[in-house]
C-alpha cells in the first residue's frame, strides 16, 4: 500500500478516490504552487494544473486560492 505523510497525518492512496483539479476560475496567481506538499501543481496554459496522480487530496491548494479554483474532481 502506498502511503504519504503530511505533518502528522498518514494518508493511504487506496483510501482516496478523488484528486483536486483547478478549474477555469484560476487567475494564475501562483499561490497554490508552493503550498502543495506533493509539488504536483505547476503553471499550465492559462491556468495552473494539478498532476492528479500525485495529489493526496490535502486541500492546501484550495485553502490558499483567492478564487476557489481547486475543486475536488
Ligand atoms: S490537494 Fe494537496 S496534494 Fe493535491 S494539489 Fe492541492 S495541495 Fe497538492
Ligand atoms: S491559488 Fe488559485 S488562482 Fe492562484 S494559481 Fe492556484 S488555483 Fe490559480
Amino acid at each position: 500500500m502506498m502511503e504519504w505523510y503530511i505533518g502528522n497525518q498518514t494518508i493511504f492512496k487506496e483510501d482516496m478516490n478523488m484528486a483536486y483539479a483547478i478549474n477555469d476560475d484560476c487567475v494564475s496567481c501562483g499561490a497554490c504552487e508552493s503550498e502543495c506538499p506533493q509539488s504536483c501543481i505547476s503553471q499550465g496554459d492559462g491556468k495552473y494544473v494539478i498532476e492528479a496522480s500525485s495529489c493526496v487530496d490535502c486541500g492546501s491548494c484550495a485553502d490558499v486560492c483567492p478564487v476557489s479554483a481547486p475543486q475536488k474532481a
